[in-house]
């Protein structure tokens, strides 16, 4: 689903909480998404403020309400950088008050989310301008603070707040793309223009799923078949290859553990029993494919 909580990676905690909102009915005046840079903060606000006023509380992408939101009618951004560009104390805070106030009621839905991103950024008068707003809520509006350091924010604000923790990604999902590869996933992308998910599985009453594990392990399987291989090989194999190549083409093994997303070096000492050689380049081992 296009805006679905569903989909946020890696914040299962945080879209628990979200949907327990949902679910309940009850919507706080303000939240505080806080966590390091691109870990979803704000497209979870996003598709939060589209859950918010879907008829199904999903954030299907086709009901009316979706269809409203995706002409920016319940969703809102203001960003407080903008406010340290160029305009002089005083009137940053008239602006920025001025500017919650045309915000200050829900207009054709039920629900408007209003999300300030950088809030770490506001001085003491706006955040207790911020305060009012969220003290005295307009009907159906509903604040997201969006922030690195939530230690920035006053005591007052953080109590108002539910706060949600947006949690480091998991370095596992990262992963050096290889040159080559990329070539073929363009040629690939402009073949069979995948709209969901890059790789896209079979279309299920007209929606379209994700390619599921079990086709990749029968791909796998077939592959395996056309080589000569009898050992046996799981998806897991190749993450192992992926590592030994690596390591056999003299890549440090502390690298290595970045890229396995290992967090003691203990578990890629197993790859060890490969001589490291003496390389300073990483290059993926994809690339001396003849493809
Ligand atoms: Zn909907």
């Amino acid at each position: 689903m296009k805006n679905s909580l569903n989909d946020i990676l890696g914040q299962k905690r945080a879209v628990r909480l979200l949907k327990s909102v949902l679910d309940s009915g009850r919507v706080p005046p303000a939240f505080i998404f806080y966590g390091q840079d691109g870990v979803g903060k704000m497209t979870s606000a996003k598709r939060f403020a589209f859950s918010l006023s879907c008829q199904t509380k999903t954030g299907c992408g086709i009901c009316e309400a979706c269809k409203a939101n995706e002409f920016g009618e319940g969703f809102r951004v203001i960003d407080i950088s903008d406010y340290f560009e160029n305009s002089v104390e005083k009137n940053k805070v008239s602006a920025f008050r001025k500017e919650l106030n045309t915000h200050s009621h829900a207009h054709d839905l039920n629900y408007f989310v209003v999300s300030i991103d950088n809030s770490d950024l506001m001085n003491e008068s706006m955040q207790a301008s911020l305060l009012k707003s969220i003290e005295e809520p307009a009907n159906g509006v509903c604040y997201i603070l969006i922030t690195k350091s939530i230690d920035a924010l006053n005591a007052t604000l953080r109590s108002r707040s539910v706060l949600v923790r947006f949690s480091p990604l998991n370095i596992d999902s990262l992963i050096i793309l290889s040159e080559k590869i990329l070539i073929l996933l363009r040629k690939y992308y402009i073949k069979y223009k995948p709209t969901e998910w890059l790789f896209e599985g079979q279309t299920e009453n007209g929606k379209v799923t994700q390619y599921s594990v079990r086709s990749l392990q029968m791909v796998l399987k077939q592959a395996v078949k056309k080589t000569n291989i009898n050992k046996k090989v799981t998806m897991h194999t190749l993450r192992h290859s992926f590592a030994t190549h690596l390591l056999e083409n003299g890549t440090d093994l502390r690298y290595i553990q970045v890229l396995l997303g290992h967090q003691s070096s203990k578990t890629t000492e197993v790859y060890t029993h490969v001589t490291t050689k003496g390389f300073d380049k990483i290059k993926n081992p994809l690339d001396d494919l003849d493809i």
